[in-house]
């Protein structure tokens, strides 16, 4: 597992129990793949990302098993002003010739910013869980983050100095969401350590290979109350195999639709 920052504690524990399988930290610079703090852009999504640092990892060692994690944390997709924790979790085998992946979606992620302007640091860390969580402290306007902060005298120290270089003479300060100063991630990467091993425990009912689980959705329901057709809500799952091309549907997620969500109930 390719990682900088002490994430393979964080899956070993699921991995050794429900596959027997050993994780073992490579300390390579995935840090040239994209930051959180925005010096490097992260290029495509994190799939790709997660993909791009496995296969530095095999390139690194010669071993053809794998695992590479990506995590990016944005504002809910659905709920405005929530801050979501996107987990991807990769295992790759050269060997069989699969990839396999999951992701975990979490609102329990601390995740502040604010600026030296608005003054109540106060109630600003108490939000980000200083210093349970760490900080980054940078100029608003120019470079230099100084990362990792999780000391009150380090903290004053870092706004004094970052507001010494921003041209406006205010900082930012926001979480560290590297995963070593983050233990609200931390337990996402966690879950989505355990949803990964527990699809590898998971063989294709057909071919036998590991990583059988979710693929896709079916789509189309009827109103439950006029009867009309939703042609975009999700009827079912589908589950699909790492290797071949064996499909079988899955749990059942809407039978009907409610009318409040029906366009002609409710337009
Ligand atoms: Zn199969
Ligand atoms: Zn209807």
């Amino acid at each position: 597992m390719p990682t900088k920052h002490d994430k393979g504690r964080l899956v070993a524990p699921h991995f050794h129990n429900l596959l027997q399988v050993h994780i073992e930290e490579v300390n390579l610079d995935t840090d040239v793949l994209g930051t959180f703090s925005g010096e490097i852009e992260r290029v495509g999504n994190s799939l790709e990302t997660a993909i791009r640092k496995a296969k530095l990892g095999i390139e690194a060692t010669g071993n053809p098993y794998v695992i590479a994690s990506e995590g990016s944390i944005t504002t809910d997709p659905f709920v405005p002003f929530i801050s979501a924790d996107i987990e991807t979790l990769l295992f790759i085998d050269e060997e069989l010739g699969i990839t396999v992946h999951e992701t975990v979606i979490s609102n329990q992620i601390i995740a502040a910013t604010t600026t030296t302007l608005k003054n109540n640091l106060d109630e600003f860390l108490k939000r980000a869980d200083f210093p349970n969580h760490a900080l980054i402290v940078k100029p608003n306007i120019g470079a230099g983050a100084i990362k990792g902060i999780r000391e009150l005298r380090e903290l004053e120290k870092a706004i004094i100095e970052a507001r010494d270089k921003s041209a406006d003479g205010q900082a930012i300060i926001e979480s560290d969401f590297r995963a070593m100063y983050s233990p609200s991630r931390q337990e996402n990467i966690s879950k989505v350590g355990l949803k990964l091993a527990q699809r590898l425990v998971n063989t294709c009912p057909d071919c036998h290979t590991p990583g059988w689980g979710l693929k896709s959705y079916t789509r189309g329901v009827h109103c439950s109350e006029c009867g009309d057709y939703a042609e975009n809500a999700l009827k079912e799952e589908i589950l699909g195999c790492a290797k071949c091309e064996y499909t079988k549907p899955g749990a059942v997620i809407n039978v009907t639709i409610d009318p409040s969500r029906c366009m002609s109930c409710n337009p």
